[in-house]
């Protein structure tokens, strides 16, 4: 059996579709296989939109990830000719904080942290200024207010087909439909890959296998990658108020007294509603097995959550997405060579924040790949940090 290419992508969801772009563009002979046809709404990247912001409240860490993926997602618009991301600004409200969701009050402090490090231009509110500059959100006497200009959404699944469709013209091969089943290492250091159509033999293989990672691994490793329930709503507008166009509305993320919650505006026209959703980082599912179906329990429960925040939406559901979060057991991604096989890449960045880096995260791919290391500093996804 001969080496079929430099790297096989397995996976083509947001990580996986950068990452071959960014070797193919590199001149490397590239692979990418998907179980699916991408995008596709079986995994983590897809809903129509997600939130692009260089504050980063997870962690001022991630900035430089950020920027340079502002770069990037710029860079691949201009190739691509797709408008792959819209400016509308970002607003994090801490809407007071309370014992129970204190640690969400870091969001906040770390995202204003990070502006100030890294020059992200912003401005702060107090209750009132939110109240008039905000008037679709209402905030306790309490509540501050951090806003960004240059935060907005990227378009996900177009983030996906752009990048496979300048990968192909770079040279890459793409395989849709076609599942993983194992790999093992050769005795040549390179790599075997068994699929349900036939098998390869590679130089490196890049895990991009999102919540399914673990099943490709030995289950000692299935404690760092949790599989969890994510839902979407898009909640109807009173009298289409013109509150949440794009034009008028930020994307936006609450935290504080209620469990947190986030959203965009209404990017389909104001009777398409708009999206809603908080991140769900309990119940763990299987990537194969995750109900799909949302009651109308989870919809009236989510719109009692949000309602007091949001009094211009009503309680008309107009349509529910499910999706998937990987998570880590410290919410933060992991990047790095898989102990068992030298030559396989770990890569599973999301813990519900991965798609704004994953332009940038498909460059660090390729430089790990081609130099061994990457400029962008990626000493804090290693495997190492669950090893005291
Ligand atoms: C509801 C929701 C909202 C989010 N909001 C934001 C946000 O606003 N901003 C943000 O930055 N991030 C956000 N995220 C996180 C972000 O979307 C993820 O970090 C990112 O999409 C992860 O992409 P991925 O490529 O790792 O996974 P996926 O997109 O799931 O891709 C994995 C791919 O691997 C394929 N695959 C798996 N196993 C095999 C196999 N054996 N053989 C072949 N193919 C296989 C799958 O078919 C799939 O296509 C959100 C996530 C969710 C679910």
């Amino acid at each position: 059996m001969k080496t079929t290419c430099d790297a096989l992508i397995l996976g083509l969801g947001a990580i996986g579709s950068a990452a071959l772009y960014q070797l193919a563009k590199q001149g490397q002979k590239v692979l990418g296989v998907d179980q699916f046809s991408p995008p596709h709404i079986y995994g983590s990247s897809h809903g129509e939109t997600r939130i692009i912001r260089q504050a980063i409240g997870e962690g001022e860490g991630y900035t430089p990830l950020s920027v340079r993926a502002y770069e990037l997602w710029k860079e691949i618009e201009g190739y691509s000719g797709q408008r792959l991301f819209t400016q509308t600004g970002g607003l994090v409200i801490d809407n007071g904080s309370s014992k129970k969701y204190i640690a969400q009050t870091d969001f906040f402090t770390n995202t204003v942290t990070s502006a100030k490090k890294y020059h992200i231009p912003h401005h702060l509110l107090n209750a009132n200024e939110l109240r008039y500059q905000f008037p679709q959100f209402n905030v306790n006497d309490n509540a501050k207010g951090f806003y960004e200009y240059t935060a907005g959404f990227l378009y996900p699944e177009q983030c996906i087909t752009s990048q496979m469709t300048l990968a192909k013209q770079h040279g890459a091969i793409i395989h849709k439909n076609e599942k993983i089943e194992y790999f093992r290492q050769t005795p040549y250091s390179t790599v075997y890959v068994k699929t349900n159509q036939g098998h390869y033999e590679v130089k490196n293989l890049i895990l991009c296998a999102g919540s399914w990672i673990s099943q490709l691994l030995n289950p000692s490793y299935s404690h760092l990658f949790t599989p969890t329930r994510q839902i979407s709503f898009w909640f109807g507008i009173r009298d289409n108020l013109d509150y949440f166009s794009p034009q008028t509305c930020p994307i936006f993320i609450m935290k504080g007294i209620d469990q947190p919650f986030y959203g965009f505006p209404a990017i389909q026209g104001l009777e398409k509603g708009v999206k809603i959703a908080r991140g769900n980082f309990g119940d763990s599912t299987g990537a194969d097995t995750i109900n799909r179906h949302v009651s109308p329990k989870e919809i009236s429960n989510m719109f009692q959550g949000i309602s007091r925040y949001l009094p211009g939406l009503d309680a008309r559901c107009i349509k529910t997405a499910t999706c998937l979060y990987t998570l880590t057991p410290d919410n933060h991604f992991i990047i790095d060579w898989y102990p068992e096989i030298p030559s396989v890449l770990l890569v599973s960045p999301c813990s519900g924040h991965g798609f704004k880096y994953s332009a940038a995260i498909g460059e660090v791919v390729a430089q790990l790949v081609m130099n061994g290391s990457s400029e962008c500093d990626i000493s804090r996804f290693g495997l190492s940090r669950f090893n005291p």
